[in-house]
């Protein structure tokens, strides 16, 4: 989603007269930080990262420094109180008007904050997506209104906001002209999706996807993230009768404990969870399941923990997302007793981890001498003739081919692979 958000950035950007992209700093005239405040961490990120654009405004006095995305709207005002040198701030919801905002700021002499929610509007101001890659997000879905008590999104993001039905079609349209086949529609919760059509009726998620994959110019389909609890049987049949469907889901479930779910507040018990892969392993046996896991989450005892571990083994996760939970301020969770050492919570998140690792390598190497299906994304930094691309399970594929192969779909047998990446060779048409 940052990666999505920082894009249409630099768009807004690009559609004024005069700016271009640099990736070397101490030339540019205006620096900009996409921030995320999902994790402690990541938010204290940004104050190091920012200290060092201040010493190139030293040098620099016309520099402008603008922090966006998360943080942003966490923080707001508190941002320039902290590091006055900060000329903008904006949210995730306000990132079309960086023009004006860099405006009023060189016309004023004033920092400028602008941190609201206004409506969808985001979506009528940013240029259409330019691209040169064969693969392309879009949004269709902004923000979260499930308030997970851990999670500080619905605060930094706002709640659920569809984007109309035809906003998304013409979006897709726009894209497939330019040669995009893989399209990865992107939300928080994007089986949450509820849009207008043009006739005051609302479609939901699986009617979407049924759309965007009847598009002739569609060729792979991604979408993500899915909230378990509206994982409904419509969508869940649609692998079946869908090819163009990824056969690659990532679906969170941050817990195996039905009492640390309740906290959490994610509306589904472990079995609940077992079920929906169960169905969707009926429809699509290969489907890959990635996850996201919480280890100690406030008052998560040893027998909650085994039934993550245990989770894991019943479902067969491949590669996922493991994090230790962080106290966001402003969150339910943060109030929570939590009397689990750091130490237990970090032994917990390895043997976690090792054991997501080792079945990641068991599907990589099972993959071996198989044929698959890759989009080729990008020239080896190594050698011109080495391509990479990725299969329809995320994974990375290096093997020799030509340039004019990218952003085209080829078919590569699988050499070896070790966990991420795997090598392989051109299946030559006969
Ligand atoms: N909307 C998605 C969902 O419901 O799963 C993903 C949202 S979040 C940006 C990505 C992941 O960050 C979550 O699935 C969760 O595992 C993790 N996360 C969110 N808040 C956290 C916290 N306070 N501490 C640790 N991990 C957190
Ligand atoms: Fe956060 Fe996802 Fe829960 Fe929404 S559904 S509150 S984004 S973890």
């Amino acid at each position: 989603m940052n990666e999505y958000d920082s894009d249409k950035m630099s768009d807004v950007l690009l559609a004024c007269a005069g700016m271009e992209l640099t990736d070397k700093p101490e030339e540019a005239d205006i620096i900009l930080f996409n921030t995320c405040s999902i994790r402690e961490k990541a938010e204290e990120k940004v104050f190091s990262d920012l200290g060092r654009a201040r010493v190139l405004k030293q040098k620099n006095p016309g520099l402008l420094i603008g922090v966006g995305g998360c943080v942003a709207s966490q923080e707001g005002d508190a941002i320039i109180k902290r590091a006055p040198y900060v000329d903008v701030v904006f949210g995730p919801q306000t990132l079309h008007r960086l023009p004006q905002l860099i405006e009023a700021r060189r016309a004023s002499g004033k920092p400028q904050v602008d941190i609201s929610f206004p409506e969808i509007e985001k979506f009528d101001h940013v240029p259409a997506t330019q691209t040169t890659h064969g693969t392309a997000y879009v949004s269709i879905i902004e923000g979260c209104s499930k308030y997970c008590t851990y999670c500080v999104v619905p605060f930094t993001r706002g709640e659920e906001l569809s984007r109309p039905f035809a906003d998304v079609m013409r979006e897709v349209e726009s894209l497939t002209a330019q040669g995009v086949g893989e399209i990865t529609l992107l939300g928080q919760n994007v089986n949450a999706y509820r849009g207008e059509t043009e006739d005051g009726d609302t479609v939901d998620f699986a009617f979407l996807l049924r759309a965007v994959a009847a598009h002739p110019g569609v060729q792979r389909l991604r979408f993500s993230t899915s909230h378990p609890c509206e994982m409904s049987q419509r969508l869940i049949d649609l692998y079946a009768t869908t090819p163009k469907l990824a056969s690659h889901l990532h679906l969170p479930v941050q817990s195996g404990s039905d009492r640390v779910l309740a906290a959490m507040k994610r509306g589904y018990t472990a079995l609940e969870y077992k079920s929906i892969v169960r169905k969707l392993r009926a429809v699509r046996p290969n489907i890959s399941i990635t996850s996201d896991f919480i280890v100690g989450f406030p008052g998560e005892t040893e027998a909650d923990f085994e039934a993550t571990m245990k989770l894991v083994e019943e479902v067969g996760f491949d590669d996922s997302f493991t994090y230790i939970f962080s106290a966001r301020p402003g969150t339910p969770a943060a109030e929570m007793a939590d009397d689990t050492p750091d130490e237990i919570k970090l032994a917990r998140l390895h043997r976690l981890q090792a054991r997501i690792a080792e079945l990641e390598q068991q599907v990589s190497a099972a993959m071996s001498g198989s044929v698959q299906r890759v989009l080729v994304e990008n020239i080896s930094r190594k050698s011109e003739l080495e391509l990479a691309g990725r299969t329809e399970n995320n994974r990375v594929v290096n093997f020799a081919g030509s340039p004019g192969m990218l952003g085209r779909y080829v078919d590569v047998r699988i050499l070896s692979g070790s966990m991420h990446t795997l090598r392989g060779e051109l299946v030559v048409q006969p």
